[in-house]
């Protein structure tokens, strides 16, 4: 273990292995297999480039990501590592030239991306080389739930058949149960050491927004961060682009980035971001994955995520530098709503369906939850986190929570008596007792529940719907344009035999931390 501290200080220019890291080294140095789950920025790529040093032969790192090799590869000369890589970006002549290297024993590590790993080409070169180990990183990308799901993945399997002998370290940042046992199984890797990191990000502050006007809400929250750098993440193409407009017209500097602009424009604008201060990436979820960019001070999503996984992962790319850092999201009805509709409206099978909708449930009732973010995120990845963290909006506000019985049985029974047809909006029309245009064409200020609801605003309404169906005491229609129907939970409730206890609503916008920019 001395030459794995030497090499350390020594190559790395590190002082100390950070968690686990040891014995990770420790235990693939010595030939074991093994599992890491680890969060973004944890220290992974240590795990298997250290070892690789320490053992004979050539480091095999698998990964899926070409701007993540250049950008290792290019590190690791720096600190005079013999490294290089093969994937598509190279031409015929400089492919070979890492070919020859690679064969003449001359590396220390080779990534290769997986498709090329798999040619018969590569595996004959394999076949008269000294294996050093197999490093699989992003091995979330063989689990078909994901979002990166990676076909060739599966094929991987073949390096363990072909070399038992060789150590085997599969690395990702993706820790829920289902896709970790799924890599367990398709990567072959039952008998490996599995050594699971803490997923806690504490300096993230996690804040979630009822929607009101969304747009005006972001820009409130960039305005107290004009020389920061952050994501703002948008569902859809279209919505990065208008929003990366508002924002310009808003004088605040922000790009758009998704996977419909040309290359060139994509680069540009990834390039300014990562060299300026305080741009705006309003982006899909194509941009991040494997940007490597410490001072993120911030991710906001203006639409929900499309789960939990995927919310940690993209927020995740905040405050890589472990300095304080936002995730902020604007959560509203139609998002739950939207994301609804485009599970039922897809192509998946069953299975899958009822997974998503899973999911979707999880992520809905962490922007419901009144109880410490941190905690619940957490513990979706089947972790436990002592106590409240004091850093985020649950913790620094606590919500007020009211008895929402009769409220809730007013809205249940306007759905009712409007015939279970229209959505959030007009209901909550028909409560409040609105001289709409469509109230007067449904008759519906003649139902006895027109006007029952003055009580409370239109967005204390909302709030109201949004906890309904979070809870499942309303169902939206997703096939009648988001209409609302009762569901089987709601007949006790409107009977009064259950009573709710609702979260109030509450202006939260989380102010900018007194030690930073002051
Ligand atoms: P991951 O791949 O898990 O996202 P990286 O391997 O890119 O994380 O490491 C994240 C950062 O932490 C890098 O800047 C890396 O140089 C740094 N790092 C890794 N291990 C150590 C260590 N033992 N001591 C100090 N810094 C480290
Ligand atoms: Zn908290």
């Amino acid at each position: 273990m001395q030459r794995a501290l030497d090499t350390l200080r020594h190559v790395f220019g590190y002082d100390a292995f950070r968690g686990v890291q040891g014995e990770i080294v420790g235990h693939v140095a010595e030939g074991g297999d093994a599992l890491v789950l680890m969060p973004t920025g944890g220290g992974k790529s240590l795990c298997y480039q250290l070892p690789a040093l320490l053992r004979q032969g050539t480091a095999i790192v698998v990964s899926p990501l070409i701007a993540l090799m250049q950008d290792q590869v290019e590190a690791l000369r720096q600190l005079g590592v013999k490294a290089a890589f093969l994937n598509s970006s190279l031409d015929a002549g400089a492919a070979l030239a890492v070919e020859r290297a690679f064969a003449d024993g001359e590396l220390d590590l080779l990534y290769v991306a997986p498709e090329r790993l798999l040619t018969p080409r590569f595996l004959s070169l394999l076949e008269r080389a000294r294996i050093a180990l197999f490093a699989i990183d992003e091995a979330h990308c063989v689990s078909q739930w994901g979002h990166d799901f990676r076909p060739e993945y599966r094929q991987l399997t073949l390096l363990h058949e072909r070399w038992p002998d060789v150590p085997r370290i599969a690395l990702t940042a993706t820790a829920d149960a289902p896709t970790r046992r799924e890599i367990v199984e398709r990567l072959a890797l039952e008998d490996a050491r599995q050594f699971v990191s803490s997923f806690d990000r504490p300096n993230i502050r996690y804040t979630v927004v009822a929607k009101q006007d969304s747009r005006r809400q972001l820009v409130d929250f960039l305005r107290e961060r004009t020389r920061d750098s952050g994501i703002v993440y948008c569902l859809s193409r279209k919505k990065v682009e208008q929003t990366a407009e508002f924002l310009v017209a808003q004088g605040i500097s922000a790009l758009p980035y998704h996977a419909g602009l040309d290359a060139e424009k994509r680069a540009a604008h990834q390039r300014r971001f990562l060299r300026e201060d305080g741009i705006v990436m309003c982006a899909t979820i194509a941009f991040g994955m494997g940007i490597d960019k410490p001072d993120v001070r911030y991710v906001a999503h203006l639409d929900l995520p499309k789960s939990l996984e995927g919310y940690y992962q993209e927020t995740g790319r905040a405050g890589r530098d472990g300095d304080p850092a936002d995730a902020w999201m604007a959560y509203g009805l139609g998002d739950a709503v939207l994301l609804q509709r485009m599970i039922e409206e897809s192509e998946s099978g069953e299975e899958r369906k009822r997974l998503e909708r899973r999911k979707l449930d999880a992520l809905i009732g962490y922007c419901e939850s009144t109880a410490c973010r941190r905690q619940s995120l957490l513990a979706y990845f089947g972790e436990a986190h002592a106590g409240a963290c004091g850093n985020c909006d649950n913790c620094i506000a606590p919500p007020r929570s009211y008895d929402g019985t009769v409220a809730a049985q007013k809205a249940l029974s306007c759905v009712y008596r409007t015939g279970q047809r229209f959505g959030a909006a007009h209901v909550i029309d028909v409560l409040r007792g609105a001289q709409t245009q469509k109230v007067f064409q449904f008759g519906h200020e003649n139902v006895s529940t027109y006007g029952i609801g003055t009580e409370l605003d239109a967005k204390q309404w909302r709030s109201v719907f949004r906890q309904l169906v979070a809870g499942g005491w309303l169902a939206v229609d997703v096939e009648g344009h988001g209409a609302l129907r009762l569901t089987s939970a709601s007949a006790g409730l409107l009977k009064g035999e259950t009573s709710l206890t609702l979260r109030a609503e509450t202006e939260k916008a989380p102010k900018r931390r007194e030690s930073r920019n002051a």
